[in-house]
């Protein structure tokens, strides 16, 4: 029973993540202080290193990025 427990506590978690992913629909580059839509080319070619992720359009400019001229976030 105990292992039961465990394996959907770990499901849970795993699902949990995912969502978290998926939710954060803009990505910023820390290099250039640019944001984008997550689907933009330039975010999926950007150092994952640079890459940094938003849920909202608000939350990218407070915290100092600006939008991308080719997807305009
Ligand atoms: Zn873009």
């Amino acid at each position: 029973m105990k292992k039961f427990c465990a394996a959907i506590v770990t499901i849970v978690i795993m699902t949990t993540t995912f969502a978290t992913v998926l939710a954060s629909s803009y990505v910023g580059n820390a290099n250039s202080l640019k944001f984008h839509y997550a689907d933009c080319s330039s975010a999926n070619k950007m150092n994952p290193a640079n890459r940094v992720s938003f849920n909202t359009r608000d939350e990218a400019i407070n915290a100092g990025y600006v939008p991308c001229k080719r997807c305009k976030p």
